[in-house]
């Protein structure tokens, strides 16, 4: 196996190591061996031995020498050039106080003199056999080296102590043999469990920090990543971090089931990889959030990395044969003018990516001071809002909607106020998209449709009322319901009420939206196309759905882009609602000039603060009364 294979060179390495690094018992070793042979020269003259004995002391040195050399530097990367250079000195210097012991037996010198040189081989050889464990050649080799000289000096001498001494000694060397080889047995298993634990912990730590659907990072592989870059950044760097979120990714979940919502997110994930430059940091941010962190030189190169992620992510996905249409948000921060750290960085994309969110998706916003301000708002907005309901500073104001014709008012439009105690007067672009985040919009909504429907049930019976209904309150449980009890409550003919929903509301293919309108149109309730132009130029939806009238949105009546253009557009829809018999309302008439600019593109109806503010509805019966007394006809009409 290769991997053991690598195991074991890993575990020799280490124990080559090891023979090194006691360059104390080694000395020691030497000084016994160079003494014991000096002595063996000295005391029985013998010029063979003394020679032995040069040489001896010699490689014992230079072994010394070298290996105290050694300790001070890394070893490992030498270690089988050393290996062999240990082999070759371990050799010569173990067969050399052998060689001593065995001449001293063969040449008959001093009885003293051979128990010492012989003693001295066996102890070498067993003391080396043990040492050397982590490298049974090098030990046993030694062993044999030191030991059989020695028996072959006492088997050639032939007395019966020797030859028993020759025995004794040839029986020490498979006994130490055995014992070297299970120490390194032993050695060579702690090593291989130790490296298997080490790349076990490595190998859970990296599945920790990464994401199994997609194999980007998780939250904990981000941080991981993101500290590391952090410390890698050498400072006029700018980093850019880009929080998306996907915008239709839920609804592929709930309908499709999560085996086709992981498949849309690895695709993602795939998508987000090719278009991220090199060195990229990526990651899931649970759900269907991603981040991407890169350094990007200029705000500009910024803007086009977020332009191709969306034009990417926009393109539909297929997923076993469907095709799936999902779509981002994204909040991008730079680092360092939006913040200086990770953290405030991530705050920053965080609150952006919230911005471009509410502004209708699939869209990336950059942070920007201000968004910070206005969270603060959006926070205090959602406290204050669920009290106000129960505490009777909301109100409902009316503003008359004119047939263009005749000058008289036919429909009043309902539009909610609130008067804070203590802030004065809010906006309902304020507050109406933080209750519709917050659900409030539900109970606030049929609130407002049964004050509505309440008001208008005091006026005369030709006029009708228009209340104003969020997407989010439609696609509600229940939400024809809430509509139906506002009338019941009321006693109003559903005829005398009208629903004006946006664009937007068909925005996403939503079964419930079309209930909800047949449901409420067959009972007579009518419908009107709000803000119209503003939104998402399909008009499949004119056709689907039976729309009474539309409201072409202030924009194209007065403001700064009013021109030929916008009088073209207000003719076409004009046009298009004489023939397809919708009234067409122009919103936002301020001047006599807008009035009869409208009026003479084709336009029914006129809605604005030339004809009046929205007012209270003690105000709105006054202004039908004012309106009837000038018209005496009327008034017995009404
Ligand atoms: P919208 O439905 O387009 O309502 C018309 C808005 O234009 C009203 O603002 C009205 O006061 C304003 N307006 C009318 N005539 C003129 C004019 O001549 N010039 C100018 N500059 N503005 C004019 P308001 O009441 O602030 O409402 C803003 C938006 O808030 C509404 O737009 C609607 O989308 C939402 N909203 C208001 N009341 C309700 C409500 O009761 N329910 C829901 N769901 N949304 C509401
Ligand atoms: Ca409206
Ligand atoms: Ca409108």
């Amino acid at each position: 196996m290769k991997g053991s294979g690598s195991v074991d060179d890993r575990a020799r390495s280490l124990l080559v190591e090891t023979l090194y690094t006691q360059p104390a018992s080694l000395a020691i070793g030497a000084a016994n061996g160079i003494i014991s042979s000096v002595i063996a020269a000295w005391i029985s003259g013998n010029r063979a031995i003394a020679i032995i004995a040069a040489i001896l002391t010699a490689v014992a040195v230079a072994r010394i020498a070298f290996s105290v050399r050694q300790a001070r530097m890394h070893p490992l990367e030498y270690s089988r050039r050393l290996e062999i250079l240990y082999e070759l000195g371990a050799f010569t210097y173990a067969a050399l106080i052998g060689l001593v012991a065995a001449l001293c037996i063969w040449f008959h010198v001093d009885g003293q003199v051979q128990v010492m040189t012989v003693a001295v081989a066996l102890c070498y050889g067993t003391g080396i056999a043990a040492r050397n464990a982590g490298r049974p050649i090098i030990a046993i080799g030694q062993l044999f080296l030191a030991q059989v000289p020695v028996i072959i000096a006492l088997l050639s001498i032939g007395s019966l102590t020797y030859i028993f001494l020759a025995i004794t000694v040839a029986l020490l060397l498979p006994a130490m043999t055995s014992i070297s080889l299970n120490v390194f047995k032993v050695l060579r298993k702690s090593i291989i469990a130790a490296e298997t634990s080490a790349r076990l912990a490595d190998k859970m730590q990296a599945l920790a920090r990464t994401d199994v659907v997609t194999g980007l990072a998780n939250r904990a592989g981000l941080n991981h990543q993101l500290v590391e870059k952090q410390m890698a950044l050498c400072d006029p760097h700018k980093l850019a971090l880009f929080w998306l979120d996907l915008d239709r990714f839920k609804e592929v979940n709930d309908t499709l089931g999560h085996p086709v919502g992981d498949r849309v997110l690895a695709e993602v994930a795939v998508r987000l990889r090719d278009q991220a430059p090199p060195g990229a940091t990526i990651a899931r941010f649970g759900g269907d959030e991603f981040i991407i962190v890169c350094e990007l030189p200029t705000r500009f190169e910024s803007e086009r990395l977020a332009g191709a992620i969306l034009e990417d992510l926009g393109r539909p996905f297929r997923v076993t044969g469907e095709r799936l249409e999902v779509g981002c948000s994204m909040g991008i921060a730079l680092m360092p003018d939006d913040g200086a750290d990770i953290d405030r960085l991530m705050q920053a994309a965080d609150l952006a990516l919230y911005h471009a969110k509410i502004n209708g998706r699939n869209q990336a916003s950059f942070f920007d001071p201000s968004m910070t301000r206005d969270l603060v708002r959006r926070k205090e907005i959602e406290a204050e809002l669920r009290n106000a309901l129960q505490q009777d500073e909301l109100s409902i104001f009316f503003q008359p909607i004119v047939d263009l014709e005749t000058g008289r008012i036919r429909t009043f439009e309902a539009l909610v106020r609130w008067f804070h105690p203590i802030k004065g007067e809010m906006r309902p672009d304020e507050f109406i998209p933080v209750a519709e985040e917050t659900g409030v919009i539900i109970t606030l909504g049929n609130w407002i449709a049964t004050q509505a429907a309440r008001a208008c049930a005091q006026w005369p019976e030709d006029v009708t009322v228009a209340v104003n209904l969020s997407p989010l309150q439609i696609k509600a449980p229940g939400a024809a319901l809430g509509i139906l009890n506002a009338l019941k409550e009321a006693n109003l003919d559903p005829r005398r009420l009208e629903l004006e929903v946006t664009e937007s509301l068909f925005l996403e293919d939503n079964d419930n939206t079309g209930r909800f309108i047949e449901e409420l149109s067959a009972k007579g309730i009518r419908f009107a196309l709000d803000d119209f132009g503003t939104g998402y130029s399909s008009l499949g939806y004119i056709n689907k759905f039976p729309f009474k009238k539309i409201k072409v949105d202030r924009s194209f009546v007065s403001g700064p882009n009013v021109g030929r253009k916008s009088d073209a557009i207000i003719r076409a829809v004009a046009e298009m609602g004489s023939t397809l018999e919708m009234e067409i309302v122009a919103e936002g008439l301020e001047t006599i000039e807008q009035v009869q600019a409208v009026k003479e593109a084709g336009c029914t109806l006129g809605q604005g603060y030339y004809f009046s503010r929205a007012v209270p509805d003690h105000l709105a019966a006054m202004l039908l009364a004012q309106e009837r007394e000038e018209d005496p006809r009327r008034r017995v009409a009404g």
